[in-house]
């Protein structure tokens, strides 16, 4: 498992939800039409548009195809170390 923060820029997202049909355990709408980044491990269940995430590797890959799904690059991946890994620098 390795951890990642993971962000979706409210402001550039516009709702389109490709991310919650490719990684609906990661993302949802909420009552604004924005996505929020979930995760069912934590205590904390508040929805909120930034989240550090525990990930195996495969959950990861999906995690990404999901960022690069998003028509506007609304979501934010970074690895332990602060570097944005998506979209890519
Ligand atoms: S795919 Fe992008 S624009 Fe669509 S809901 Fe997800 S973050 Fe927002």
């Amino acid at each position: 498992m390795k951890k990642y923060r993971v962000r979706v820029d409210e402001d550039l997202c516009i709702g389109a939800a490709s991310c919650v049909t490719v990684a609906p355990d990661v993302f949802a709408l909420n009552d604004e039409n924005k996505a929020v980044v979930l995760d069912d491990t934590a205590e904390d269940q508040a929805e909120t548009y930034e989240r550090w995430l525990e990930l195996e590797d495969d959950a990861y890959e999906n995690l990404l195809l999901s960022a690069q799904s998003c028509p506007t690059l609304a979501i934010f991946i970074y690895n332990e170390e602060g570097e944005q890994l998506f979209p890519e620098m």
